[in-house]
């Protein structure tokens, strides 16, 4: 063997993922999760697998609900009452938050409604700085917001532009804050390039300027650990679905720092009332003193009892842990392409303080690519207008699988079998 081998991290072939997946610590965790009909599964960062644990609690809330009818509030275990609050503090350490700033509640959307809607109100400036490249929804909450308090959006909104259309540079939201900024809202990670943020960066610059710091952390929660509340992060949503493996429109989370609790929620409902005195039912509404006062309606318990059960799963490692096996997986993924796919770029930054959980695979034919890998058992996301989103989750992907995915792409290319295909009409999904 000579330097450059003994040195490369990596290798080419069949056994050397092997190799890795034998000595790999979380490989074991794989088994508590079902196989779809596929045969690789690489978009768990759009929706995560079921595994046992998540089944077996969300059976077992049918159960109670079965057994118990409505004393299932007060005598099931955990009491249904407080189900959304003990959610929240087993969710804590997966974003690095005391347990009463963090709750379950409501969906990623509705939770940027109540606190960008919340926040807004208490701010002093008037300007909310989010990005171009953000998920969709989370503009169209915060411009409603915006309209809901008498602001023009247009005016309101600062969009910070992306140089190059897959990033955006920290220096360049930096320049974006001054003195009326209201809010800074981004997100933790980029949802198609896998962009990963300096949340403390972005976060002590909004406070420089009086401005409070927001972040959505759908596509990090689960696979990248976070430190919000040693960080001073104002607030936080994120989903349940994603890495949380909690399942289709899976309950959502939430975080609000502690030197914010006490505020009346812009989307004010029952289930955010202090618990002490909810059930005394009062026309005036008294806020939970924590994170819990942004519940809005009834817990939903057969939306949240899969996460219960998906934390079990998280309790047998740590995110860390998890952290590490995924930036070896992406990397892995990425050398692949380098090496195997030369006709393909990876849009996804290098550095490894750079990029969350998933990989961009560039391709002009990214969406015929994308109907081609389907045909052959691998299950990635399409992202407009180039991208072949692949989502190695580290609790059930190895590095078999990568390479699998990887060597059925170069089929796919070298073949032209993404020929075969229809090109992508408006409306399809
Ligand atoms: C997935 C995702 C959402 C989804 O919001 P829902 O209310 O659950 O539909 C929101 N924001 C980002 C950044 C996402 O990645």
């Amino acid at each position: 063997m000579d330097d450059s081998e003994l040195e490369s991290k990596f290798e080419l072939g069949a056994d050397f993922a092997a190799r890795r997946d034998d000595a790999d610590p979380l490989a074991h965790l794989a088994d508590r999760f079902y196989d779809t009909d596929d045969a690789q599964y690489m978009d768990g960062n759009s929706l995560g697998l079921l595994s046992t644990d998540a089944e077996d609690a969300l059976d077992a809330a049918v159960s109670e609900w079965r057994d118990l009818g409505i004393r299932g509030w007060t005598d099931a275990d955990p009491p249904w009452f407080h189900y959304g609050e003990k959610l929240g503090d087993r969710l804590a350490p997966l974003v690095g938050a005391n347990e009463n700033e963090v709750v379950v509640g409501n969906s990623t959307t509705v939770n940027i409604h109540t606190l960008v809607g919340t926040f807004y109100d208490r701010a002093e400036g008037s300007k909310i700085v989010v990005n171009e490249l953000d998920f969709p929804t989370d503009h169209y909450a915060i411009r409603a917001q915006l309209r809901q308090h008498g602001a023009d959006p247009d005016e309101a909104l600062t969009v910070v532009e992306s140089r190059d259309g897959r990033t955006i540079e920290e220096d360049d939201v930096l320049d974006a804050i001054d003195d009326d900024t209201a809010i800074v809202f981004m997100p933790s990670v980029l949802y198609r390039s896998g962009q990963l943020f300096d949340i403390e960066r972005l976060t002590d610059a909004a406070h420089d300027h009086d401005a409070l710091a927001g972040f959505d952390l759908a596509h990090s929660v689960g696979v990248v650990p976070h430190d919000l509340s040693d960080i001073g992060v104002d607030f936080a949503v994120w989903c349940g679905y994603k890495y949380l493996n909690a399942g289709p429109g899976a309950i959502a989370g939430l975080y609000v720092n502690e030197r914010h609790f006490g505020e009346t929620p812009a989307l004010a409902g029952w289930w955010g009332h202090d618990k002490e005195t909810q059930f005394e039912l009062n026309p005036t509404y008294t806020p939970a003193d924590d994170a819990g006062a942004y519940q809005i309606g009834t817990v939903p318990v057969l939306s949240a009892a899969p996460l219960a059960g998906s934390l079990d799963v998280f309790a047998e490692t740590t995110v860390e842990a998890v952290r590490e096996k995924s930036l070896n997986l992406t990397e892995y993924l990425m050398f692949l392409v380098d090496e195997r796919l030369p006709e393909c770029e990876v849009g996804t930054p290098r550095d490894p303080d750079r990029r969350g959980g998933h990989v961009a695979v560039e391709h002009p034919e990214a969406y015929r690519v994308s109907e081609a890998l389907k045909e052959r058992g691998v299950v990635v996301d399409f992202r407009p207008p180039d991208v072949v989103r692949v989502c190695p989750s580290p609790l059930y992907v190895g590095y078999r699988d990568v390479r699998e995915v990887v060597e059925k792409l170069s089929g796919i290319l070298e073949n032209e079998e993404y020929e075969a295909f229809e090109t992508r009409g408006s409306g399809v999904v």
